[in-house]
């Protein structure tokens, strides 16, 4: 065996994304001793950060995961999580969060959209083929609004936001949860990245640390709290190897597939993704405006067909729609290391009626009926596989005292919607509660 490292803190939180960020930020503004333990490195200083190259090194088998089923999930493994490769969007958690579950988060979601700005973008900076997705949608009775998101133009020296942006942000506009990682590290806390968790450990029903590997060397660290934040399948996977029998039995994703369409005038295809969405809650979906960068967007299709990889060359042509779907919880994330992510009875006819309203929009915007088509199902919202109301209590906490989860795995159902402002919120109202418990 390697040597062993030893470490301690009051307060262990485990994964860099949002959910964890953000709580290692409140918690040393709070005093805390906080230890944050990451998985991945600091991709950011990188000169590959933001580029296709970056995208391959950072996300989990070079973005080649799939569920059994044959869903491709992107899963970005670094400091800031899957921030590091999102679309920027933000919304406000859905009602059914405080009114089904008590969960109240209002007030946290109301200072996060003050204290960075959540706005939709300048119109001028939507996209001309956004735009008129958004505007063919309202033409057809559709309440399309612009997008909030977590994007400040004016914070990169030049705003250059376009389908790449999904790669990483290199224009400085897009806000990550590793700016909250930084400021955690100024007001005290220790990050340690390469830093792998595999178990959580408990003693007489009361968390007393965590283990696994830091580099090439083991280590245990101890605390009376530990939070998981390693998101919708690092979670799970952890507490499975602690003995949670009922961890990542069933999840959700807000599956997603694009519906794509030509034009014939060029020159519209590299926009800002998601400047435009529409919510239909009562049929369980969201649509928005978005497309493929341009190396990933022959990659994803081949897997549909090749005849669908070879309208590359037409890329500056396309107008996409996006649809996320509300799924039911199915599936899981299994000890064995696969994934299962099936479309159930009740998924299948909504996905339909989505798309159908899909190929009604991209006609009213003038696409060629007979190019419409759609890609294959891929996910990039793991969550629901620690939920809420059967594994957590209303605290976030397991049957474990002083053991609790705080990340996308929490959701009691599929969020239908982007999901970081919701984990920003719920890490905020828990580290009120820590602090106001310790
Ligand atoms: C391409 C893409 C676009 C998206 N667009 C949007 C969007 O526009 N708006 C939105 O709200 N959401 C978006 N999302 C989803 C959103 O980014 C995620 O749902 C969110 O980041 C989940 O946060 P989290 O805290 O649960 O975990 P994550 O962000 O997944 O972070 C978990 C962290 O834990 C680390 N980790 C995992 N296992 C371990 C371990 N064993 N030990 C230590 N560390 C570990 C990982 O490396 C990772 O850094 C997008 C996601 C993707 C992939």
């Amino acid at each position: 065996m390697a040597n062993s490292i030893s470490l301690r803190a009051d307060v262990i939180v485990v994964g860099s994304g949002p959910g964890g960020a953000t709580l290692a930020r409140e918690m040393a503004r709070g005093g805390k001793k906080v230890l944050l333990l990451e998985r991945g490195i600091d991709h950011r200083p990188r000169s590959y950060y933001g580029t296709y190259l970056g995208a391959l090194i950072y996300s989990d088998r070079m973005s080649l995961l799939f569920t059994r089923e044959g869903l491709n999930i992107v899963r970005p493994l670094m400091v800031g999580g899957a921030t590091s490769m999102y679309c920027g969007c933000a919304a406000p958690p859905p009602g059914w969060f405080k009114d089904k579950y008590g969960i109240d988060i209002s007030l946290e979601v109301s200072q996060t959209i003050e204290e960075l700005a959540i706005a939709p973008l300048p119109a001028e900076l939507r996209g001309e083929a956004s735009t008129r997705i958004a505007q063919a949608g309202q033409a057809l009775g559709y309440d399309w609004q612009p997008q909030l998101k977590f994007m400040r133009p004016g914070r990169g020296k030049q705003f250059d936001c376009g389908a790449k942006c999904m790669l990483g942000c290199r224009c400085g506009a897009k806000w990550s949860a590793a700016e909250y990682v930084d400021d955690a590290v100024r007001m005290g806390a220790e990050l340690r990245t390469g830093t792998r968790v595999e178990r959580v450990l408990y003693q007489d029903g009361h968390v007393i640390g965590v283990q696994g590997r830091l580099k090439d060397q083991y280590f245990l660290a101890q605390a009376e709290t530990v939070v998981l934040a390693a998101g919708g399948i690092g979670t799970p996977r952890i507490l499975q190897a602690s003995g949670f029998r009922d961890a990542g039995v069933g999840m959700t994703m807000d599956v997603t597939v694009m519906v794509y369409g030509f034009v014939k005038e060029r020159g519209i295809g590299n926009e800002p993704p998601m400047t435009w969405s529409w919510e239909n809650p009562s049929d369980g979906y969201m649509l928005s405006t978005l497309i493929d960068p341009w190396l990933l967007y022959p990659i994803i299709n081949a897997l549909k067909g090749l005849k669908y990889a070879f309208y590359w060359p037409k890329w500056n042509n396309i107008l996409g729609v996006m649809i996320k779907l509300k799924d039911d919880v199915s599936g899981g994330v299994f000890p064995n290391g696969t994934i299962s992510k099936p479309l159930t009875k009740n998924d299948r006819p909504r996905l339909k009626a989505a798309e159908e309203v899909c190929h009604k929009i991209l006609i009213e915007a003038g696409v060629d009926p007979s190019t419409i088509f759609m890609t294959p199902l891929r996910g990039t919202h793991p969550s629901g596989t620690v939920r809420i109301g059967r594994m957590l209590d209303q605290n976030l906490q397991t049957e474990v005292e002083g053991l609790y989860v705080c990340d996308a795995s929490t959701f009691p159902e599929a969020l239908d919607r982007p999901t970081v402002l919701t984990i920003i919120g719920l890490a905020k109202r828990l580290s009120k509660h820590l602090l106001h418990a310790s």
